[in-house]
């Protein structure tokens, strides 16, 4: 089995005295060792606060997003090489608010993902279908054709991918995906990657979508959901370490 992974996603919530807070309470409760790898992806500027924090510990840390470019007259964006020079492990690409509020194509979530990989930074790459789009039985067809255009942007690289499934209906409204809905949408997406690349081993498949610390453990229970994108649930140190600890060990499987 995969060590699952779970990340939290801050959004744009925090400030330098919650976050000493909420890192130092879950860096305490994961010091004597976790089942699952685990990171937080912050807003920018909390990225320096991240990587003095929690060095020397087990916990990851990344951003949210990332420029599609190198560097260059892109007022506001951050560069993947620039996160990396933070010690950024991941970097979102992709989030349904970005393609929804920034209006991010699949082709420039693609290229983010591309930028990322060339700069050592790990894409989690954001696919999901609107309530519409599953009512009108268009699931399987939106996040295929969302992980098809970072497959091709990466090619053979598609092996270093972290994908996360994320139902847009499901975030931050508390409507959880069945985990026998998000299981088979997982499947779909596990298939999509193997045709794609031999070596899948490393790929790890994320459920995001209102995770809590009831509904965690029959999600991450299931053989194709490798951990968690979390977003509300991350922002409560006891919520997200009860997450963490919902993690099945491999002994356990
Ligand atoms: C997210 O923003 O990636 C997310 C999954 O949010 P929430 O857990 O709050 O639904």
């Amino acid at each position: 089995m995969t060590k699952k992974l779970i990340v939290g996603n801050w959004k744009m919530n925090g400030s330098l005295a919650s976050n000493a807070e909420l890192l130092d309470a879950v860096r305490e409760g994961c010091a004597a060792g976790t089942a699952a790898d685990v990171a937080f992806c912050v807003p920018a500027p909390y990225l320096a606060q991240l990587q003095g924090a929690l060095a020397g510990s087990r916990l990851d840390w990344g951003a949210q997003d990332c420029s599609a470019h190198d560097a260059g007259a892109y007022t506001g964006e951050v560069s993947a090489l620039m996160l990396r020079e933070f010690g950024c492990r991941y970097v979102i690409v992709g989030h349904s608010e970005r393609r929804q509020q920034h209006h991010e194509s699949d082709d420039l979530v693609a290229l983010k993902a591309r930028r990322a990989l060339a700069a050592g930074v790990t894409p989690i790459v954001c696919v999901g279908e609107t309530l519409a789009d599953r009512e009108a039985g268009r699931t399987e067809f939106v996040v295929k054709r969302q992980l098809s255009a970072v497959i091709h942007a990466v090619g053979h690289c598609s092996s270093e991918l972290v994908v996360a499934y994320e139902p847009v209906w499901a975030i931050g409204t508390g409507c959880t995906a069945t985990p026998q809905q998000a299981q088979a949408v997982h499947a779909v997406l596990r298939a999509q990657l193997r045709a794609a690349n031999v070596n899948t081993s490393h790929n790890r498949i994320l459920y995001g979508g209102s995770m809590n610390a009831a509904n965690a453990a029959e999600l991450l229970a299931q053989p194709d959901i490798d951990g968690g994108l979390i977003g509300g649930a991350s922002l409560k140190a006891a919520d997200f370490l009860q997450i963490i600890a919902s993690c099945p060990t491999a002994a356990s499987v």
